[in-house]
């Protein structure tokens, strides 16, 4: 059954009103024709029963049948530091990132990034980004879409995430705790931060840095992964042990 984000505004007294690439993907590739009904869910965990009652080129109106509370979050949430890649490597991590549950992806750019985003073209980006996270959200039938952040630096990054309860930086070549055993939080309004360094890796300064805010260095074991893999297998271990995958 795919549902279809809106934002919690575009519902008022009972009605909705989709304009914009929604309304074209609903009659051009769904062909969704007058009383056909949909699924309509918003960034507040709300999914709506929807009866089509007008549709042209450009807008979807309809009439809200039903409306259900998603289920209420039993486990932290998990957001994932990940540092800039090049090429398509970083869509690909928000994608599957997203299908394993992640609450919001934080880009970093660290001394070793190869790819430096030009400013002028941040938001373009973050916007694309945001796009794949709402797409993967539909996919896998989330009832929310992690948010994507502006890219930062390792300093701003390691700073402002110090109210994070639990912050973790994926070290390779440390001899830091595993993150299969390292304890992790356990209530709904906690959450557990996984920070991944780029193709070059961490700098003794960037380590030193996370240390000093709080983060724990924790290990994927001896072998060196790229960081697309360290970023899907800290949060296939982060989710699996919080009961996310069960
Ligand atoms: N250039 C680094 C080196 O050769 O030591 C490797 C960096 S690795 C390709 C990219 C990132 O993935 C690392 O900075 C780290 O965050 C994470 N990573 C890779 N393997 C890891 C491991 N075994 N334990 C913890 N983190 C790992």
């Amino acid at each position: 059954m795919p549902v279809f984000f809106v934002t919690a505004d575009q519902i008022q007294n009972g009605t909705v009103t989709i304009t914009g690439p929604l309304c074209d993907h609903l009659r051009a590739s769904l062909r969704l024709r007058v009383g056909e009904t949909i699924w309509l869910g918003d960034e507040r965990r709300q999914r709506y029963l929807i009866n089509t009652t007008h549709l042209d080129r450009r807008s979807v109106t309809g009439q809200v049948l039903e409306q259900i509370a998603g289920p209420a979050q039993v486990h932290p949430s998990v957001i994932l530091g990940q540092t800039l890649l090049k090429g398509d490597r970083m869509d690909w991590i928000i994608q599957k990132a997203t299908e394993l549950g992640m609450a919001s992806l934080v880009p970093i750019v660290t001394s070793h990034t190869v790819v430096r985003p030009r400013t002028d073209r941040h938001s373009s980006q973050q916007d694309r980004w945001q796009k794949i996270a709402l797409e993967a959200s539909q996919q896998s039938e989330r009832w929310e879409v992690p948010t994507i952040a502006g890219p930062c630096d390792t300093a701003t990054f390691f700073e402002t995430q110090q109210q994070t309860s639990c912050r973790l930086i994926l070290s390779e070549r440390s001899d830091g705790q595993s993150l299969a055993t390292v304890a992790l939080p356990s209530k709904p309004d906690e959450s557990v931060l996984v920070a991944v360094g780029p193709e070059g890796g961490w700098t003794k300064e960037e380590l030193g840095q996370a240390q000093t805010c709080g983060f724990l260095p924790v290990t994927l074991g001896k072998r060196i992964l790229r960081a697309e893999t360290a970023a899907l297998a800290s949060l296939s271990v982060i989710q699996s042990r919080l009961g996310e995958l069960g």
